[in-house]
């Protein structure tokens, strides 16, 4: 993919985020690694009227807030570049004002091990960071606690956020979560839960690392 490839896509999921009901408005913000530099959308644009060159470009090598291009980079580009410069796994990262994970973090709840599909975030729960500002270096702290070995978490009283191997993985994840959050508040209403075991958790974490297409291996 070019670097004008990878603009276009942030855009895509941009739209595509808030056409499926994920996020709405100019809430959330999406980024990507690209070479040693962080591609992420600017502050406060709709969605529809952003083009490829509007995307604002942060370098990965120091923790500064400089950026290349004509629009200021999205007020979340602290805690973008804080995960990426912490999760080299991680090549996109995806926030939401999302329904269900937002209700969630608004309880302050860890979302725990209520279906087996947790484990696609790393563990056996998915931790709600501390509350901080929207978009200061104390959000991006307490993301990173909450992201530990794990590649989501949800922001108390603001929303989510899903990380993946590449941006269609991110998306993927996003939705993943919003669908978990939904299922534990609905199970919660329903009158309770069973939460799956840590020694089945562990067996699926390990499963999960090889869920989907994984490469065949080299015929000899
Ligand atoms: P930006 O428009 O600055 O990306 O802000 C949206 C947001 O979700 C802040 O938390
Ligand atoms: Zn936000």
């Amino acid at each position: 993919m070019t670097e004008n490839d990878v603009r276009q896509k942030i855009i895509d999921l941009c739209l595509q985020m808030n056409a499926t009901g994920l996020n709405q408005g100019t809430s959330g913000n999406i980024s990507a690694r690209f070479d040693n530099a962080m591609l992420i959308t600017p502050s406060g644009i709709p969605y529809e009227k952003l083009l490829p060159e509007d995307i604002a470009r942060l370098s990965l090598d120091d923790d500064g807030g400089e950026w290349e291009g004509p629009c200021k980079p999205s007020s979340e580009w602290d805690f973008h570049k804080s995960i990426l410069r912490a999760k080299p796994e991680l090549n996109g990262i995806i926030h939401t004002h999302s329904m269900f994970a937002t209700i969630v973090s608004i309880a302050r709840e860890n979302i725990p091990a209520c279906h087996y599909m947790i484990a696609a975030f790393g563990g056996n729960s998915v931790v709600c960071a501390d509350y901080a500002t929207f978009g200061t270096p104390e959000l991006s702290a307490n993301i990173l606690v909450a992201m530990e070995d794990r590649s989501a978490c949800l922001l108390a009283n603001h929303g989510m956020i899903a990380g993946g191997k590449d941006l269609d993985n991110a998306m993927w994840a996003a939705v993943e979560l919003e669908t978990l959050a939904k299922q534990y508040y609905h199970a919660k209403l329903a009158g309770g839960m069973v939460v799956l075991p840590d020694d089945e958790m562990a067996r699926v974490v390990e499963k999960f690392k090889n869920y989907g297409q994984v490469q065949k291996p080299e015929s000899a």
